[in-house]
């Protein structure tokens, strides 16, 4: 007969297969893993079993689960308030926690606006630098154009779906979009090969010059993934290019929204994959590990030029009009200044050389697997791209499912991924152990390997 726990858990399943939508998932087909509780790096699903979270369970868990200092920052939260309303009320911790982004943040972004999610934080992007250029001291309201970079993925909502490229998940709702500007690709591993490595760069800069020029004064701002393109693939861009984008920023008159949102709070090696070329946007968005991976919170940056546009009298009507209810909850602020406690008690950002060069270590025999066109690596963020043929790089049709062959192989090692299409995407929590990371290795091979043959 059957136990108690068995029929639950049975019909747990069932629940999560006919009522939970989920999201970015077919559930005609969906049989999803359910998590029951997670310690550090590892998940444990309802029947017992345990899963290392080899994707910091989507790209957001910095610290591990249940890490202690953020565990007892919500709970003082807490016994204090849960949520306090940021339309015309504030909270210390939330103060507390925009004070400090401003001071972790590049130069001169001095202000924050928050919001519950990664695509809000965009869409909040957008609409400041929009509004800017029609009350910024000089208006140019002809400045109504973004600028994106390469297949880019911001988000869901239907501005952040504008700005991005990524055709199987976006093409459906072309009708809906706003007209965008897309450049190119800055695409290390796709890219023409008549262009040597140090002229990359330029080479892809000169394009987005090009479009710079040809639009004239209408270009409102460029947004853009800082140095790793996420959901594209893990695409990352040559040296240089986002140092680049913000010269060409500068000197044709417009702005620069960073979308740090996969890439920011110590992902790439650094607090935000921004410091690698010491730039500093004029909008920057945050989400995802801001809170380590605890409760939705998201946050967009701006700097004084910006701020100040929107000052003035109550009649002039200059005031931001937009908001999200739980925008700056104080329970959420209280798990990022956790995070950020933890990056300064940890040394998070200290320790990471060493672990980004353990990761590399495990992958690098991947790098000769007759089916892997390219192993690519930014900090804590890697990708193994299968490929058909090496030799012309063809990628297999996403409808055989490659990578997701190789994930589920890759769980039947005790390892959890998710893929890209192709691209298996690997990203553990920054604090991994090492002996974690060497199953990874082992796992990823595992999965490469069955999925390729
Ligand atoms: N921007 C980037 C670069 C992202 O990777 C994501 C999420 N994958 C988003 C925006 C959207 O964030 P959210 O899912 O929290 O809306």
């Amino acid at each position: 007969m059957a136990s108690v726990a068995h029929v639950i858990e049975e019909e747990l399943h069932r629940w999560d297969r006919e009522i939970v939508w989920h999201a970015f998932s077919q559930m005609a087909e969906y049989d999803g893993l359910i998590v029951e509780s997670a310690q550090g790096s590892w998940l444990t699903l309802v029947d017992g079993k345990k899963l290392l979270d080899g994707v910091s369970s989507l790209w957001c868990n910095v610290h591990g689960h249940r890490h202690p200092t953020i565990d007892a920052a919500i709970r003082d939260q807490l016994d204090q308030v849960a949520h306090v309303t940021s339309l015309g009320l504030s909270h210390p911790t939330t103060i507390r926690l925009a004070k400090r982004l401003t001071e972790l943040a590049p130069i001169g972004l001095n202000h924050v606006f928050f919001s519950s999610d990664g695509s809000s934080a965009v869409e909040v992007a957008l609409k400041l630098a929009f509004q800017y250029w029609r009350q910024c001291e000089v208006p140019e309201p002809e400045r109504s154009l973004f600028l994106a970079v390469g297949s880019a993925y911001h988000g869901d909502t239907i501005g952040s779906v504008s700005v991005g490229g990524i055709s199987r998940f976006h093409a459906m709702f072309a009708p809906l979009l706003f007209h965008v500007r897309h450049g190119p690709m800055p695409d290390t591993f796709r890219r023409p090969i008549d262009v040597p490595d140090d002229e990359l760069g330029e080479f892809y800069l000169s394009e987005y010059e090009a479009i710079l020029a040809e639009e004239g004064t209408r270009i409102a701002a460029i947004i853009a993934e800082p140095i790793v393109q996420g959901a594209a693939g893990m695409v990352v861009h040559p040296k240089g290019f986002l140092s680049g984008l913000r010269r060409l920023a500068d000197e044709y008159g417009t702005m620069l929204i960073v979308d740090e949102i996969a890439t920011g709070m110590g992902r790439t090696g650094r607090m935000f994959a921004c410091d690698w070329e010491q730039v500093a946007p004029d909008l920057m968005c945050l989400g995802k590990g801001l809170s380590g991976g605890y409760l939705p919170i998201a946050a967009t940056l701006a700097n004084d030029r910006i701020w100040n546009a929107f000052l003035g009298e109550y009649a002039h009507s200059k005031s931001f009009f937009h908001g999200h209810t739980y925008g700056g909850n104080p329970l959420a602020a209280a798990a990022a200044l956790g995070c950020l406690k933890v990056f300064e008690e940890e040394r998070t950002l200290e320790q990471l050389p060493d672990k980004i060069s353990r990761l590399g270590q495990v992958l690098e025999p991947l790098r000769n697997h007759p089916k892997v066109g390219h192993v690519r690596q930014v900090g804590l963020m890697a990708a193994i791209e299968l490929v058909q043929d090496r030799r012309t790089n063809a990628p297999y049709p996403w409808s055989e499912r490659r990578g997701v062959r190789a994930c589920q192989v890759a769980i039947q090692h005790g390892v959890w991924l998710r893929p890209l299409g192709n691209v298996m995407v690997i990203m553990p929590p920054l604090n991994i152990s090492d002996e974690d990371i060497e199953l990874i290795g082992q796992a990823v091979k595992a999965g490469v390997d069955a999925a390729t043959s």
